[in-house]
């Protein structure tokens, strides 16, 4: 049975087996991040709607959860901003009531937390992991390169107005990039604006593969622990690597070994192999990752995008 808006369940770094559902088309996005592992934003937008049919995803969730499948999250997350979604209460709200055993979570860019409406609509959930890389606008419009009407400001009072009302857990990710928001007065700006919003925990991640713009670098393990330091009282963590595939109980070899195979044939971009394979954009990520940390294959960034080859 193929699913057009459910991917996985993905093993992933944070939310152990989580199925993932999506609630907007590839792409569409309030924000337009420079390292985004799946491409540039196509809709760069704020406006919410029914982007996917509420029925769709209702038919598709009662198909998989009907074999009761063992799961750690179910997770609103996938190629775009979630909260774009206009109906997201409404799914939230069907989840809830007829699968009660499910954890829910949202990976969020946090653009959407500004409106007291959204944040009432996803109260329920149990986990939110919302991001926030910077809190001058400089660096934010650096990095996140968002729809112009996105203001920093009602992003960090979103964020601190959602802590008060949610009874779930915050984590809050910050990505590093080097020279843009990890200079001592970009990390004291963070440092203060993260104390007010006071999440459950603060994970630091940084440049794990190619993102979307050419020539950007990862920040060296040693500075992030530097960082994660810095940031202390609040209660840091440094995300940890994606484990080795021996770790993943659903990493699938013969999956590793079609996508080897593909791009051995000719270079191709997470999305050609997306298409080619029918496999969700997330999924072919983690295994593209898995393939540049054991050497087989090389990124290379192009005019469509990262390409990437066999070695
Ligand atoms: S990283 Fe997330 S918020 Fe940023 S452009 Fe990609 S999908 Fe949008």
């Amino acid at each position: 049975m193929k699913y057009k808006h459910l991917f996985g369940p993905v093993p992933s770094r944070r939310l152990g087996v989580s199925l993932g559902v999506d609630l907007v088309p590839h792409k569409v996005c309030s924000m337009n991040c420079i390292y985004c592992e799946v491409g540039k934003t196509t809709t760069l937008t704020i406006k919410r709607g029914d982007y996917i049919p509420l029925k769709d995803l209702m038919k598709e969730l009662s198909e998989y959860l009907a074999n009761e499948p063992e799961l750690d999250y179910i997770t609103f997350s996938g190629a775009g901003e979630p909260l774009l979604h206009s109906g997201i209460g409404e799914i939230i709200h069907y989840i809830k009531t007829e699968y009660p055993q499910y954890k829910l979570a949202l990976i969020t860019n946090s653009t959407m937390l500004c409106e007291k409406k959204v944040r009432n609509e996803i109260k329920d959930i149990d986990l939110i992991l919302p991001s926030l890389d910077a809190a001058s606008e400089l660096a934010f419009r650096k990095i996140n390169r968002t729809h112009p009407k996105v203001k920093l400001s009602e992003i960090i009072n979103g964020l601190i107005e959602f802590k008060k009302l949610f009874s779930g857990e915050m984590w809050l990710e910050v990505f590093l990039s080097p020279g843009i928001n990890d200079t001592q007065e970009e990390l004291a700006n963070l440092k203060e604006a993260i104390m007010k919003i006071s999440p459950d925990q603060v994970q630091l991640n940084t440049l794990d593969r190619p993102g979307t713009q050419t020539g950007l670098e990862p920040i060296s393990e040693e500075r992030m622990a530097e960082i994660a330091e810095f940031f202390r009282p609040l209660p840091v963590t440094v995300i940890a690597k994606f484990k080795s595939r021996n770790k993943l109980s659903s990493f699938d070899v013969n999956v590793e070994s079609v996508i080897l195979e593909t791009i051995s044939r000719r270079p191709c971009t997470a999305k050609d192999l997306s298409e080619m394979l029918g496999l969700h954009i997330n999924e072919v990520n983690k295994y593209i990752s898995t393939l540049l940390k054991d050497d087989k294959i090389v990124a290379e960034e192009q005019r469509r995008g990262v390409f990437f080859c066999a070695k």
